[in-house]
């Protein structure tokens, strides 16, 4: 029945490649990977309890397909009774490798989006405490809401502004890109030294304080300046 030469010896049919929209644009930005950084922001990493100066910020990983895109609902997951929600810069790479330098690494950034790292909480306590992976507290389904990417010949590369969310119409959480602890070309190179970037990926850049807890029927809006803004509803 398929004759695409490439298909026709799967089992069964792909699942689709997950795509960002561009604005602007009428291409979509194919993601290979979620990359997120813990505990980027010192305010945010002293309300989880620790020491900014003494931890360096971490990596963890989303699946693609567990994006959110633009215009669509955030189902509120199974399991949980404590989701947290994280306004993140989002940094979409155009080529990828190993071992980038810093003063190079801004040349593999395609463009920026707004995202939200939505966060069981109450599982990622669980597995702190147990020395347990995060997998379930931070990849399951629909966990990374994000606007459509803006290239840099549009928004340049913000390194200062407000990044903040709103639920419904009250401030929750708000900081400036300039408080982020790793900035992007250093989160480039560092992750490249432990992974083969490729084009594609995406970097979930770290959340400033005032995490906090939703409920269905909540209403999220999320703004970084210079970039854009992210409108989800939780259903
Ligand atoms: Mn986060």
């Amino acid at each position: 029945m398929n004759e695409m030469p490439h298909l026709k010896n799967y089992v069964f049919t792909p699942a689709p490649v997950p795509t960002l929209p561009i604005a602007g644009s009428e291409a979509l930005f194919p993601v290979h990977r979620i990359y997120c950084v813990g505990r980027n922001f010192a305010d945010h990493a002293i309300e989880m309890g620790h020491d900014p100066n003494k931890e360096p910020p971490f990596f963890f990983q989303k699946n693609p397909d567990t994006l959110v895109l633009p215009g669509k609902d955030f189902p509120y997951p199974s399991a949980s009774k404590d989701v947290h929600f994280e306004i993140e810069l989002v940094v979409a790479l155009h080529k990828g490798g190993t071992n980038i330098p810093v003063d190079e690494a801004l040349d593999y950034v395609f463009g920026y989006g707004v995202g939200l790292d939505m966060t069981r909480r109450d599982l990622q306590g669980e597995a702190k405490k147990l020395g347990r992976p995060w997998e379930t507290a931070k990849a399951f389904e629909a966990s990374a809401p994000c606007s459509a990417l803006h290239t840099v010949s549009e928004v340049g590369h913000p390194t200062e502004g407000a990044i903040w969310i709103k639920v419904n119409g009250e401030t929750r959480q708000s900081g400036d890109l300039n408080q982020m602890i790793w900035k992007v070309p250093e989160m480039i190179a560092y992750l490249s030294q432990l992974f083969e970037l490729k084009a594609g990926d995406l970097i979930f850049a770290g959340t400033p304080a005032g995490v906090g807890a939703i409920v269905k029927g909540d209403e999220m809006v999320g703004h970084v300046a210079g970039v854009g803004d992210i409108k989800v509803s939780v259903a």
